[in-house]
């Protein structure tokens, strides 16, 4: 066994570009243990007894993983990959492996901040170090103009901020090559169970056939922004819904860390320089300075963002109507933008942003269902699921985030003959009205007798009746939050 070992441990951070924990200990020169340790707690149910990590991103998980350990094994180090509490198998392991220091990336919210302390702590025993280092976001905290506490409430002041004085983004970590041998040492390591990954084949209309892992993750932002040469219409394309190029679907990736955000802006540099710079390719950093403001957000408000009344501590009343939440949450609302894009969700673990700033504002402003439900019913499904970018974005919509002004919602149909025109999108997903022509197709509420027979599509058969009235109910629900007296 080697005199000494750092031990890297592998959290949301599963790739090897730009990861300043396996940077650093390779520069150590010191033997190098790396390690994954699913956590069962993350295969656990959230308080509406859903799966904490649904089928589509435990098997994205176990992809990333497996990616991780290849990559690994091809500049000369090997994946250790066990399961138990973090807290307690990452001591045991470095006190196997000899390691003086665990290097890691830094989390923000509660759970994983618990994991931290806890581990800290049980290294402390075997007097083993722990160094933890920042590496989710575009803009290192210890960068921006201001501290946390004092993190601007609006986005665009953030924004403003950052960009009036001209923070820079850090340069990306190099990539090891080749890595030190992991410490020889007899270990026993516990393979995670094969229940934490029901077995679920995605839908084939999936916008991509997501693959996890650090290698696919790369490979999607060469075809989204070289071979497809598609960033230079990100801004024109974003608010698209069908198929895989009107956004560059990188957030699965960014979730689990296979892509770091400063690659991604490093490339968007380099596209600029070799091909087109213009307002598409600084909407792509728009776009992630919100992901940075969301982790900025979490870090700042705590468990607020978890709450009932949310990052204002808003008393709002919120109901708990199981009825009206299993139509929305299985796409039966009778509102086609909602139904389609909970199919969507449902069956492939992705959604578009314009669909979820709909389906969320129908369940939080016409439903006024807890909005808390929604958020956990995301985090189950998502693919992409980031606790910060989910429960803060949730907070916007359900109108309890620290930007909340007056009473705002998104008229539904609308927002469907705008995004929508034809209805390509509601035909793909619900093949019900398959024959129902664009100018019909957004509300079908309001086909005669005559055009349900000529169109085959009854509904109150075929397809359900709105559960609610979308004018009286989002006015009901205004006057609601105007009183604004929690029951
Ligand atoms: C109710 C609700 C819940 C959401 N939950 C999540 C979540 O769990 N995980 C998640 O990554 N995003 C979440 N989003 C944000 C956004 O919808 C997704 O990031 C985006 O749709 C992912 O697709 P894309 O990678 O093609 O995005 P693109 O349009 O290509 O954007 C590039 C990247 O910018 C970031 N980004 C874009 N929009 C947002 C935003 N509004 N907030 C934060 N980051 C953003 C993402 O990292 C995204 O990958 C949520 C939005 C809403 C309204």
């Amino acid at each position: 066994m080697a005199s000494s070992t750092v031990l890297v441990w592998f959290r949301n951070d599963l790739r090897l570009h730009d990861h300043e924990p396996l940077y650093r200990a390779w520069r150590s020169g010191l033997a190098i243990a790396a390690v994954y340790c699913y956590d069962p707690r993350q295969f656990g149910h959230t308080a509406q007894g859903f799966p904490k990590t649904g089928a589509w991103r435990a098997n994205f998980l176990r992809q990333g993983v497996q990616n991780l350990a290849e990559n690994l094994q091809k500049i000369g180090n090997k994946l250790l990959v066990t399961t138990g509490l973090p807290e307690q198998v990452i001591p045991q392991i470095a006190e196997r492996v000899n390691a003086k220091t665990v290097y890691y990336h830094r989390e923000v919210t509660q759970e994983e901040l618990d994991v931290e302390r806890s581990l800290i702590k049980e290294l402390a025993i075997f007097s083993i170090q722990a160094e933890g280092y920042w590496g989710s976001t575009l803009y290192h905290p210890e960068d921006l103009p201001f501290f946390i506490q004092d993190l601007p409430d609006l986005f665009t002041n953030f924004r403003k901020s950052v960009e009036k004085k001209k923070i820079s983004i850090r340069p990306c970590f190099s990539t090891p090559s080749p890595l030190p041998p992991s410490p020889d040492a007899q270990l026993t390591l516990t393979p995670p169970p094969s229940e934490f990954f029901p077995a679920a084949t995605m839908d084939s209309r999936s916008v991509l056939a997501f693959q996890g892992g650090e290698t696919a993750g790369l490979a999607r932002l060469q075809s989204y922004f070289w071979d497809g040469d598609r960033l230079k219409s990100y801004k024109e394309t974003r608010n698209g819904m069908v198929g895989a190029d009107y956004s560059s679907k990188f957030s699965p990736w960014l979730a689990l860390g296979c892509l770091s955000p400063r690659f991604i802006y490093q490339e968007v540099k380099r596209y600029e320089q070799e091909r087109i710079s213009n307002d598409s390719t600084y909407w792509l950093i728009f776009e992630l300075m919100w992901r940075d403001f969301f982790r900025f957000v979490a870090q700042k408000y705590g468990n607020r963002l978890f709450d009932r009344g949310g990052l204002l501590n808003k008393k709002l009343p919120w109901q708990q109507d199981q009825v009206r939440f299993e139509l929305w949450r299985s796409g039966q609302t009778g509102y086609p933008l909602v139904d389609a894009n909970m199919q969507e969700l449902n069956l492939t673990g992705f959604m578009s942003n314009r669909g979820r700033q709909n389906v969320a504002s129908f369940l939080c402003k016409n439903l006024g269902i807890d909005w808390r439900w929604g958020a956990e019913w995301f985090e189950s499904c998502l693919i992409d699921y980031d606790v910060c970018s989910n429960w803060g974005n949730w907070n916007y919509t359900a109108g309890i985030g620290n930007d909340a002004r007056d009473f705002r919602y998104f008229n539904i149909p609308k927002q469907s003959q705008q995004y929508d025109p034809q209805g390509d999108y509601l035909r793909y997903w619900l093949p019900e009205l398959k024959n129902l022509p664009g100018e019909k197709i957004h509300q079908p509420w309001l086909l005669s007798a005559t055009e349900q027979k000529q169109w085959g599509v009854q509904l109150g058969v075929d397809y359900p009746r709105p559960c609610v009235d979308f004018h009286q109910s989002v006015e009901a629900r205004r006057k609601i939050e105007q009183v604004g007296v929690i029951t």
